[in-house]
C-alpha cells in the first residue's frame, strides 16, 4: 500500500464567502484596524495524521478552530509559526519576499517540536493561492502590505507526552495594527535583558520559530516597556553576548579599534540561540554586495566602505566602543520591524546612545546613512521598483 500522502497543492478545496457577504475592509485610519487584528474573510487549513499524511488543503470562511481540551498544543506547546508579508508593488503586482525561506524555516521549526515535515514548494503554492484570492480586496494600495501568519499545531488529543499523531496547519492574513510601527520609529530604545531572563541557550530551541520561545519572553518585554523601551536586547551567557532584539535581529556599525575600519557587526548563528532571520540574511548579502570595498563606487556613493562581520560580541565591547566614540549606527531587522534604527540601549551600568539627528522632516534619524540605504534597497525590491530574484511575484 501507498504510505502517508505528501502535501499536494493541486487537490485544494475552496469553500468561499460570496463577495457580497464579506465584511467591509477597514481603511488605514479605521479604529477597527488599530484596536484589533483585522483578519481577511478566509482561512487556509491543512490537516495531517500520522497514518494518512496530508489531507487536501482547504480555503474556507475565517472561523474559530475547535480543539479537544486534551490537544497536544494546549499542554506541550507543539506549535510553530512563520511571519511573512504580502506586498502590493508600485506597479500593482503582488509580491512575497523570499517566501521559500519561510517554508524551509518552518520545516526546521517543526522538526524541533515533533510536528510533521512537508514539501515546501507545495506549501508555498498553497499560500500563494490563498493570497491571490484575498489580496485584490484586502491589499489594494501600492506601497502597503498584509501580514501573513502560517501556523502549525499538534491538534490531536494526547495527554501522554508523545510525538503528535495529528497536526493542523492553518494560515490567516491580517491587517497589522499600524500603530505598532509608528510607535517604535524613529529611533527605537532597547532594554538589555536581565540575567534572570534568558531567551535561548545552546541545546535549546532559540533557532526555531516556535511559540514556546515567545510566551516566556513577555516578562522581559513588559520590563522593557516599564523602563521606557520598546523591545528587549537579548543578552546571553556570563559574558553577556549580544544576540538579537525582541523579535528582530540586531546589527551594530562601529569603527574597529586598531584597524580604524568600519564594521557592520551581527552575532553569528553558530550557537543556535538566534533565529536565522530572512531580513538578516538579506541585509548581510546586500551589505557584502553593495557596501564593501569591492562594491561599485556608484552604488556606495557617499558611504565609506565597510567590512561585514558575523561573530560573537558582548555588551561590554559595545560599551567600550561607545565610550571611545567609535559607535556609528545600530538597527534591528525583521519582517515586522523591517529595518529600524536604534537610538539607545538601556543597560544597568550605563546607557549606550547612538548618534542621531533631526532631519528636515522633523523626525529623528541616525547621523550615518547605512541603515537607511539598506532599507531603501530592500523597499525597492519588495515593492517592485527594481527587478530582483528575492521578490516572488504572485
Ligand atoms: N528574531 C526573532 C526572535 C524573530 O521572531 C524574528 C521574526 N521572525 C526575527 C528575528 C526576524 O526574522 P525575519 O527577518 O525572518 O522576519
Amino acid at each position: 500500500t501507498a504510505g502517508p500522502r505528501g502535501l499536494d497543492a493541486s487537490v485544494m478545496i475552496k469553500n468561499l464567502v460570496p463577495e457580497s457577504e464579506q465584511q467591509r475592509v477597514p481603511g488605514p485610519q479605521d479604529p477597527v484596524r488599530l484596536s484589533q487584528n483585522a483578519t481577511t474573510a478566509h482561512i487556509l487549513t491543512i490537516r495531517w495524521t500520522a497514518d494518512s499524511g496530508w489531507e487536501a488543503p482547504q480555503i474556507s470562511p475565517y472561523s474559530k478552530i475547535a480543539l479537544e481540551p486534551t490537544a497536544s498544543v494546549l499542554h506541550y506547546a507543539t506549535e510553530s509559526f512563520e511571519g511573512m508579508k504580502a506586498y502590493r508593488g508600485y506597479d500593482g503586482k503582488l509580491r512575497l519576499f523570499r517566501p521559500r525561506l519561510n517554508c524551509e524555516r518552518m520545516r526546521i521549526s517543526n522538526d524541533r517540536v515533533c510536528l510533521p515535515d512537508f514539501d515546501s514548494v507545495e506549501l508555498l503554492s498553497v499560500i500563494t493561492t490563498f493570497l491571490a484570492l484575498e489580496c485584490p480586496r484586502w491589499l489594494p494600495d501600492p506601497g502597503s502590505n498584509l501580514y501573513v501568519r502560517p501556523t502549525m499545531i499538534g491538534s490531536g488529543s494526547a495527554l501522554g507526552i508523545q510525538r503528535p499523531r495529528e497536526a493542523l496547519f492553518f494560515l490567516f492574513a491580517a491587517l497589522f495594527p499600524q500603530s505598532s510601527s509608528a510607535k517604535v520609529s524613529p529611533g527605537i530604545k532597547l532594554l538589555a535583558s536581565d540575567p534572570e531572563q534568558i531567551r535561548a541557550w545552546p541545546g535549546g530551541f532559540g533557532y526555531a520559530k516556535v511559540g514556546a520561545n515567545y510566551g516566556p519572553a513577555m516578562t522581559a518585554q513588559a520590563q522593557a516597556r516599564e523602563a521606557g523601551c520598546s523591545q528587549t536586547l537579548w543578552l546571553f551567557g556570563e559574558d553577556k553576548l549580544v544576540t538579537e532584539a525582541g523579535a528582530s535581529n540586531f546589527f551594530v556599525i562601529w569603527r574597529a579599534k586598531t584597524s580604524n575600519e568600519i564594521e557592520l557587526v551581527t552575532s553569528s548563528l553558530d550557537t543556535k540561540v538566534i533565529l536565522d532571520g530572512i531580513t538578516r540574511r538579506s541585509v548581510l548579502a546586500l551589505a557584502r554586495e553593495r557596501l564593501t570595498a569591492s562594491a561599485d563606487p556608484d552604488v556606495l556613493g557617499d558611504l565609506k566602505p565597510l567590512k561585514v562581520v558575523e561573530r560573537a560580541f558582548t555588551v561590554a565591547e559595545m560599551l567600550d566602543v561607545s565610550v571611545e566614540g567609535r559607535l556609528i549606527e545600530a538597527f534591528v531587522s525583521g519582517t515586522a520591524m523591517f529595518i529600524s534604527p536604534v537610538a539607545m540601549i538601556r543597560h544597568k551600568q550605563q546607557d549606550i546612545e547612538f548618534p542621531m539627528q533631526v532631519t528636515e522632516t522633523g523626525l529623528e534619524a541616525p547621523v550615518s546613512h547605512y541603515s537607511s540605504r539598506l532599507k531603501g534597497w530592500l523597499e525597492d525590491i519588495i515593492y517592485g521598483k527594481v527587478d530582483h530574484p528575492w521578490a516572488y511575484v504572485i
